[in-house]
């Protein structure tokens, strides 16, 4: 049986929402405030491979949202299949009200709602061979996705962002990510509880700074789990963390450039930290 209510209409377990001014519609669109996603505890990712990763990682999904016109793709069945299995709402819309979801013309055709899920520092055991990047008060959406992504893909452990940071559950990061976001531990602390954490994590702490006096590629990444300290983008790194850390590592330059953007910095430390566990043949 079908049911009018605010542009709603229950089909089956699928409910069809025309109206822009649906109250779920509504909900939705408000978590592109920081507010409400910190309220709900819950996200928003685009894209039927970022829903598909989710789900297979067990991520907990609210609501499955797609384009009336990719109902019949059997990826698109699997996906609403699952998430009615896991008690989500499924919702089929108009192209319209996708594009006034994720605020784009040429919006994807699914989009998934998802609960936060944040990783406590106290949990976090280091084990030789891993590499944690911790951002201080990192504040670029972009940067934040793009090193969320870069350490998923050079085998990083956790991101831990240190103060006052960005949301690397906005919708801007996210979409930086990848994917990514549903694969790296994500851990947020102060700068207190993080220097407190490093005192027993056995972990060896590689600042980096542009007053460093080491060249990252003279330092021993192989005799501790490595956590990677990348500074603020406009204030870098401050006193209160540098002198904490075990080494204090900078990467030459040339031009005219005062500093690297951070994500790229955070990404050539990666890759010469994880340098002797990375290979080709890795992905089989
Ligand atoms: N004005 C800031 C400063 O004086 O530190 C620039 C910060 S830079 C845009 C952001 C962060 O990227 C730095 O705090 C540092 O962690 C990292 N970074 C950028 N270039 C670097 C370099 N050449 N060597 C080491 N770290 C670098």
């Amino acid at each position: 049986m079908s049911q009018e209510h605010h542009g709603t209409r229950r089909v089956g377990q699928v409910k069809e929402v025309t109206s822009l001014a649906n109250p779920i519609i509504k909900d939705i669109k408000a978590l592109a405030n920081k507010k409400d996603r910190d309220e709900t505890k819950s996200f928003m990712a685009e894209g039927l491979k970022l829903v598909i990763d989710a789900l297979e990682l067990g991520f907990e999904i609210k609501t499955l949202v797609y384009a009336k016109n990719v109902k019949d793709k059997p990826q698109v069945v699997q996906v609403a299949t699952k998430t009615v299995a896991r008690g989500g709402l499924v919702l089929e819309v108009s192209e319209k009200v996708l594009s006034s979801i994720t605020r784009r013309d040429n919006p994807q055709m699914v989009v998934g709602i998802f609960t936060q899920r944040w990783t406590n520092l106290r949990d976090i055991k280091p084990k030789t061979g891993e590499t944690y990047i911790a951002l201080d008060r990192v504040r670029d959406p972009g940067n934040l996705g793009t090193i969320i992504r870069t350490a998923d893909a050079a085998g990083a452990s956790g991101v831990i962002l240190v103060g006052e940071s960005t949301d690397p559950f906005s919708m801007e990061t996210v979409r930086a990510t990848m994917g990514s976001v549903f694969a790296v531990p994500l851990v947020k602390t102060s700068v207190a509880d993080f220097l407190g954490w490093k005192k027993t994590a056995g972990v060896q702490i590689v600042a980096t700074h542009l007053a460093g006096a080491v060249d990252y590629r003279t330092i021993d990444y192989k005799k501790k789990p490595v956590v990677l300290l990348m500074g603020n983008e406009q204030s870098g790194l401050p006193e209160e963390l540098a002198r904490e850390a075990d080494a204090l590592a900078r990467i030459p330059q040339t031009g005219r450039a005062d500093s690297l953007n951070l994500a790229i910095a955070t990404g050539i430390m990666l890759f010469e930290a994880r340098r002797h566990l990375l290979t080709l043949d890795e992905r089989g």
